[in-house]
């Protein structure tokens, strides 16, 4: 039986198992389909300390998966496919294959994916002024106009955050009134470099290789409109990948999984959560690694308290 199985490979995954391995767990890390996680799948990342001219997202991952196997992760290309966790001696992964772990104990490090509107020009326009990270991207607009697309507390954060380098910030919002809690909206709407669209969803993203303005409809008279910008900021709301556990696993209305205050512990003992898959709120590369390194810790505890 493995003492800990690690499920998921990005920041949170790969930090677990480098404090795991350090701590002599022989940690076993699941890395499923996407192996890196959604950092991968970005560009320059400038917001990861220690790196002063920025580092390639990919390389990032590469690097932390090279420094989790230095001290003895186990790293497999497997895709979980669901869980028994109920078992307090001995947790079961049943993998895509037909392969079943047992496990002591597991950290649940499976992340979130941005929810995106779907359409063919934004997948086209992605990392060409197309985000779903305005912490991580709002600096290259300094002086740009900019839409953020939603109506939730991350639309307005973006839309402030955007404020600091953006000339104006325009919010595209697909009803008439927000979703976002009351302090968090009226920031937003009394920002003056902040303005409003209601009524209004996104039809298509304009520019060649890189964003000129979106289209837009109105969504209760049907009329058209171009609105020209430098940069498109999605958000509406983030997805879990919790799914598997959602029957096990206590989780919040969005699905992401509940921790015990100031601490990675789930409401199964043994089972760990971090990353992106348990922060509603923060979502950021460097948060998640904190998260990888707090469930590492909490799990080799509850190992040594056996
Ligand atoms: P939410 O689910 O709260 O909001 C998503 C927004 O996107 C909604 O306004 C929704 O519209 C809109 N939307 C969803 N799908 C589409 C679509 N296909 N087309 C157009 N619009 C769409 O997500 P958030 O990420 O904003 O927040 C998630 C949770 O995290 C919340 O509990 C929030 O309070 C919390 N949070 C807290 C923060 C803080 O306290 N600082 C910061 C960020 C998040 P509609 O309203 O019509 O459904």
């Amino acid at each position: 039986m493995e003492k800990l199985v690690i499920i998921g490979s990005g920041p949170a995954g790969f930090t677990a198992a480098i404090y795991a391995a350090r701590a002599n767990l022989q940690p076993l890390l699941l890395a499923g389909m996407l192996p890196g996680g959604l950092l991968t799948q970005t560009t320059e990342v400038e917001n990861f300390p220690g790196f002063p001219e920025g580092v390639n997202g990919f390389e990032l991952m590469f690097k932390m998966q090279q420094q989790a196997e230095r001290f003895g992760t186990r790293i497999e290309m497997e895709q979980v496919e669901k869980v028994d966790l109920t078992d307090i001696n001995c947790k079961k992964i049943f993998l895509a294959g037909g392969n079943v772990i047992e496990a002591e104990s597991v950290i649940v490090a499976t992340g979130a994916q941005p929810r995106w509107l779907g359409l063919e020009s934004e997948e086209h326009l992605k990392n060409h002024g197309v985000s779903a990270c305005a912490v991580c991207d709002a600096a290259f607009f300094r002086d740009k106009n900019v839409v953020v697309i939603g109506g939730g507390d991350s639309a307005m954060e973006d839309a402030m955050a955007l404020t600091n380098f953006a000339a104006k910030v325009t919010v595209i919002h697909r009803r008439n009134e927000l979703r976002a809690s009351k302090i968090m909206a009226e920031r937003a709407l009394n920002n003056e470099k902040i303005n409003f669209i209601w009524n209004a969803t996104v039809i298509e993203v304009l520019g060649e290789d890189h964003v000129t303005g979106v289209k837009i409809r109105n969504v209760e008279t049907g009329e058209e409109q171009i609105v020209a910008c430098d940069g498109m900021f999605v958000a509406l709301g983030h997805i879990p990948a919790t799914e598997i556990f959602k029957e096990q696993l206590e989780l919040d209305e969005h699905g992401f999984i509940k921790l015990e205050a100031s601490s990675s512990r789930t409401n199964i003992a043994g089972v760990f959560a971090a990353g992106d898959c348990a922060d509603p709120v923060y979502r950021q590369a460097i948060h998640a690694a904190g998260m990888g390194c707090r469930a590492a810790l909490d799990a080799e505890h509850y190992l040594r308290n056996r």
